[in-house]
């Protein structure tokens, strides 16, 4: 089993404590490598060498082109590296290696845009209401930033940070999620290997409170960018305060996925797989709601369940497995519960409803992929977020009814909606409290699309262009052309 070191000033380094903790493989349950286990000493290091950078000639010195030129080499160093990370990750994380491959080969992108844009910030000149004076704006990167990242995209989830941070000429330190450290361990490498100074990126692994915390509180560090569940969110958004920190939180949801009755059915059905079913429901989006108006609801829920039926669950290695593991052993624990729950409620379970315990299954912690009907919005099911392969169907009579079932969660993540009509299509997004919506399609995501959440999923928003302004500062600067002092004791 291989041995996974910090990541601190450009080297690998042993953890202060000399501790190490096992990371699990989801699809045997066993521990497949070993990864230092950082605590506060470690994250000291990390922001001292970050500062350091940032304050260097090495890092601050370069022109915006020579930053960008950097990321866009990282970019093909990812791409060359693409099915060996996604691997990685498929270990750690127990999600499909098509899954895990797919999303590194697209990571590239966030480089490539992010890298582009280095040098295409601008600040503009303002025609101030003041004689002879020349007022100008200019952008500055932040200092250090903490970038806290979940298990279930790791290298994407971190990308999204890292990409217009480097570009926006800030350092980071990466706390990345104690059940999938692996892959940014071997990521920060090809850092080093494209070029970047040391010390620009450090990997400090290891557990929330050990790690996250102290990295939250660091008096250098400038901002945290932080992506994982609720309380965590809240916890570090609490931390961030006490130091006037600014924060960025992608946040969990409950995601409705919302089928007309005007909608072409057959494609819905696949969307709403494609909602709940893909990634085992471990993401973030997770159309973990179904609402089907009442005149198709026999025939999507029908539907769906004949799909899911069929879904290949076994080895995430083999690209032809659909249904993965649940990443750890409290979570697949977790999933039993809320399903149990669901049951003790009076929700109908169609599909499913346990363990997955046949021979493709190994040793790993899986869950049969599960529907339930006769859901109603009052129930626990309907409510919170399960993070794992089982859907609540809800029935809805017309838009006024979806909108109101849909927005009445505290979260607004995504939102999907299925219909054939355009009207109602523009309407239904008006209306629909979500940071995105998508028509007719479900998990789409881009480098060039904002994403965040509305309510209580988010703070802020990770992708497009706009977003390198979360980790610039404005500085407005004022020139005085005139050779007159005014009266002292007034206010220009
Ligand atoms: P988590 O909150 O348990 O952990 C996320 C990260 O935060 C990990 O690195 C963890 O060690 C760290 N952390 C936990 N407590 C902390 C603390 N007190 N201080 C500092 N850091 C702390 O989340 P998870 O279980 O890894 O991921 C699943 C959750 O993430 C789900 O709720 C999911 O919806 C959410 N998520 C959101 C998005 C999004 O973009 N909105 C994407 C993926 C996952």
């Amino acid at each position: 089993m291989e041995t996974y070191d910090l990541f601190i000033d450009g080297q690998t380094c042993k953890p202060a404590g000399g501790e190490y903790f096992e990371s699990f493989d989801p699809y045997t349950g066993r521990p497949w490598a070993r990864v230092a286990k950082g605590g506060a000493l470690d994250v000291e290091r990390a922001v001292q060498a970050a500062h350091q950078a940032f304050k260097s000639n090495a890092w601050r010195g370069l022109t915006a082109s020579a930053r960008g030129s950097l990321l866009r080499k990282l970019a093909d160093l990812i791409a060359l590296n693409a099915e060996r990370l996604g691997a990685i990750e498929t270990h750690d994380n127990g999600k499909l290696l098509a899954e895990m491959q797919a999303q590194v080969r697209y990571i590239p992108q966030w480089f490539h845009y992010y890298g582009g844009l280095a040098d295409k910030i601008e600040g503009s000149v303002i025609p101030v209401d003041k004689a002879k004076m020349f007022t100008f704006t200019e952008y500055e990167p932040l200092g250090v930033i903490a970038a806290i990242t979940p298990w279930n995209s790791p290298l994407l989830l971190a990308a999204w940070k890292l990409a217009p941070a480097l570009a926006a000429g800030n350092t980071v330190v990466w706390k990345p999620s104690e059940h999938a450290s692996v892959s940014s361990l071997e990521f920060v490498k090809l850092m080093a290997e494209a070029g970047f100074p040391p010390g620009v990126v450090n990997v400090v692994t290891g557990f929330g409170q050990d790690v996250g915390e102290p990295l939250v509180t660091h008096p250098l560090v400038a901002k945290v960018a932080f992506t994982g569940g609720e309380a965590g969110g809240i916890r570090v958004a609490e931390l961030a305060a006490r130091g006037l920190k600014p924060v960025t939180l992608e946040l969990g949801g409950k995601s409705p996925n919302i089928v007309f009755a005007d909608a072409n059915i057959d494609n819905a059905v696949k969307g709403v797989i494609s909602g709940i079913f893909a990634a085992t429901g471990q993401t973030c989006v997770a159309g973990s709601r179904l609402l089907v108006q009442r005149q198709v609801y026999d025939e999507v829920v029908g539907k769906v369940v004949d799909m899911a039926r069929t879904a290949r669950i076994g080895n995430p290695g083999e690209l032809t497995t659909q249904v993965g593991p649940v990443t750890t052993r409290a979570q697949f624990e977790k999933v039993l519960r809320y399903i149990d729950g669901a049951k003790r409620e009076g929700a109908s379970c169609l599909l499913g409803g346990g363990p997955a315990t046949h021979a493709e299954c190994g040793d790993g912690w899986f869950v049969q992929p599960t529907v339930f009907g006769d859901v109603t919005p009052q129930m626990q099911l309907a409510q919170e977020e399960v993070f794992g392969p089982v859907l609540a169907a809800m029935v809805f009579e017309d838009e006024d009814d979806a909108v109101r079932i849909a927005n009445s969660l505290p979260y607004g993540l995504a939102a999907g909606v299925w219909t054939e009509n355009m009207a109602r299509a523009l309407t239904m997004s008006k209306r629909l409290e979500a940071g995105t919506v998508w028509i007719n399609t479900y998990r789409a995501v881009s480098y060039m699309a904002p994403f965040g959440g509305y309510k209580r999923s988010g703070i802020g928003r990770e992708s497009g262009m706009e977003m390198i302004k979360e980790y610039l500062q404005t500085k407005c600067v004022w020139i005085d052309m005139g050779n007159e002092v005014p009266n002292p004791f007034v206010l220009r």
